[in-house]
């Protein structure tokens, strides 16, 4: 995923003709200076989408989406962006140079390919150990699972054994340094003494969407063993709220269906495919964030939630939910009878089972309401206006009126109130709403902090320190902003400039790159902002998000392990993680 120089970028872009490339898929008819089309993106009859060869960029007016020829392709394709580069660059005959980043760029490249190759080089040991007869409890574990030959393979499925550095001696054999395998999260350090972080632990690889390994969930194999599940940490090639468990496998099918199904583990997702659900993704049981929704986004409008009843309608379910919601997903929810999951329904009652209750998943809004209807006792007066005032918010937070009028009159039936009232009750709230909350925003600006808003304001008026400033973000700093993919764009930019002695040009070649969204959002900023805070203070109040961030995620391991039973036993994992907190308190005190 190496980074292309701008000047290159800038010369396929001219070279590939955008009205060429969408013509290969989509029937164009010029109007004036414009083309337009059917979208390929959404399902339409009249034509809303539209190309200006001149300008380079697409856009579609019923499903919003637009950009340059590269996003074109992106989303066409299915491709990430390097992958789409190449594409085109094959295409229009235009070279790819080799390279002409900085050294610190191909160093820190050569670093996240050789944490890619220990994944490989570790996926493929492990999925050996598992047919080995080192591996027998594994294999014994997955048939009991009742997962078939077939499933386990596509998954890659693999075993680590019990002994503490059977992985290192092998990553050892084969030439690999022992340091990067501890920076790719495979190998633990305590106080320079290293062993492996999996053993005795089922391995399930995590991938990107294309496929690469990136991570592992290893589940135990022993009751006493914790913590049930252990992941691998953040690294510099996985962070686990960008990715999306399972759709390498399954994104074909989704995109197949229009639609999603989302469980919640592992075993989940692996029965489910099993069972006939293909189309299929796993939350790995925590809410979904923002840039996981949009990735999966690429590939289908519907979802549909798959969650037991006792998990449905409360925390992480609901979080997820109101997020696919905010994002433009049609959200409909499966239940499952009480006390199972999919991996138990497609065991003990069949595929077809499982695809029954999935084909009759209710959509949100009704799951909703029969919620709050078993709530209240809408017989009684009081229990009617309790159910009404609990229905209000998730009314006031339909974006069309048409849709909340009809939403009301689905109230007004259920609690057995005339619908003027309803009506009239939720227009209200709407416009409270409206008037209390901070005026409806992209959500991409609406969950921006302060510091990022006016890092990127400086970025547009004051290119040259703020690109500085930009460069001193690891990417561990940018790990959870709204911003981040705008701060990455920058910092490759920023980056480019200092190879070609460029200057002054960030802000133009980033409006340049990015697509008509991203466009409009930062000049509106540029134009609202009036004085942003210094940018030294910026960098400094994301640095420190970050060291709370990490605080905060280490205390959460100790109270979740504490929570197991660690308290007393004082476990190797317990100390490591006391070990991390102290060392991070350290840092946060020193910056
Ligand atoms: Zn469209």
């Amino acid at each position: 995923m190496a980074l292309f120089p701008q000047s290159f970028l800038e010369d396929l872009r001219q070279q590939a003709d955008i009205v060429q490339v969408v013509q290969e898929t989509v029937s164009l008819r010029r109007v004036g200076s414009r083309y337009t089309g059917l979208c390929p993106f959404h399902s339409e009859k009249t034509p809303s989408f539209g190309v200006d060869r001149e300008r380079g960029l697409f856009h579609c007016f019923g499903c919003g989406v637009g950009g340059n020829v590269f996003k074109f392709v992106e989303l066409h394709e299915r491709l990430s962006f390097p992958e789409a580069v190449r594409v085109l660059a094959r295409k229009f005959g235009v070279a790819i140079p080799e390279s002409s980043d900085t050294r610190q760029d191909a160093a820190a490249e050569g670093e996240r390919e050789t944490l890619i190759t220990l994944h490989e080089v570790a996926a493929k040991f492990y999925r050996e150990v598992l047919t080995s007869e080192a591996g027998r409890r594994g294999r014994e574990l997955l048939e009991k699972r009742g997962l078939s030959r077939e499933i386990i393979d596509s998954l890659g499925y693999g075993f680590a054994p019990p002994g503490r550095d059977t992985l290192l001696q092998h990553l050892r054999s084969k030439g690999l340094d022992p340091r990067l395998a501890v920076k790719a999260g495979l190998v633990a350090d305590r106080d320079g003494r290293l062993s492996d972080r999996f053993w005795n632990r089922l391995m399930i690889p995590i991938c990107r969407e294309s496929g690469l390994v990136v991570g592992f969930g290893g589940r135990a194999m022993d009751a006493d063993q914790v913590p049930k599940y252990l992941n691998s940490p953040e690294t510099p090639i996985y962070s686990k709220g960008r990715t999306l468990y399972g759709l390498n496998v399954t994104k074909t099918a989704i995109r197949q269906q229009g639609r999603a199904v989302m469980v919640e583990g592992y075993f989940d997702f692996a029965m489910a495919i099993q069972g006939g659900v293909t189309a299929v993704v796993a939350s790995s049981g925590t809410a979904l964030t923002q840039p996981q929704a949009q990735l999966l986004r690429r590939f289908a409008s519907r979802v549909v939630l798959s969650f037991d009843p006792d998990a449905a309608g409360q925390g992480a379910a609901v979080r997820s939910c109101d997020l696919l919601v905010r994002e433009g997903f049609d959200v409909n929810v499966a239940l499952l009878p009480p006390g199972r999951d999919p991996d138990l329904v497609v065991r003990e009652e069949g595929g077809e089972a499982y695809q029954a209750i999935v084909e009759h998943a209710q959509p949100y809004l009704d799951f909703l309401v029969d919620r709050a209807v078993r709530q209240h006792d809408t017989a009684t007066p009081a229990g009617r206006l309790a159910f009404l005032n609990a229905m209000l918010a998730v009314a006031a937070s339909i974006p069309e009126a048409a849709a909340r009028d009809q939403f009301a009159d689905r109230l007004s039936l259920r609690a057995g109130i005339s619908e003027d009232v309803v009506r009239d009750e939720i227009r209200k709230a709407a416009v409270a709403r409206r008037t209390t909350a901070p005026a409806p925003r992209p959500v991409s600006r609406s969950q921006l902090t302060e510091a990022e808003r006016d890092l990127l304001t400086h970025l547009m008026s004051a290119p040259a320190d703020a690109a500085e400033a930009v460069m001193e973000l690891e990417p561990a700093d940018l790990v959870g902003l709204a911003a981040r993919s705008l701060l990455e764009s920058a910092q490759a930019l920023a980056r480019d400039e200092r190879t070609q002695g460029r200057s002054g040009s960030v802000a133009s070649r980033l409006l340049s790159e990015l697509g008509e969204a991203d466009v409009a959002f930062l000049t509106g900023l540029s134009a609202t902002v009036a004085k942003p805070a210094p940018v030294a203070d910026c960098i400094r109040v994301l640095k420190e998000r970050r060291a709370a961030r990490e605080r905060q995620e280490i205390q959460r391991q100790i109270d979740a392990f504490q929570q197991a039973g660690g308290a007393g036993g004082g476990t190797d994992m317990e100390e490591l993680l006391i070990r991390k907190l102290r060392e991070a308190r350290a840092a946060q005190a020193e910056g």
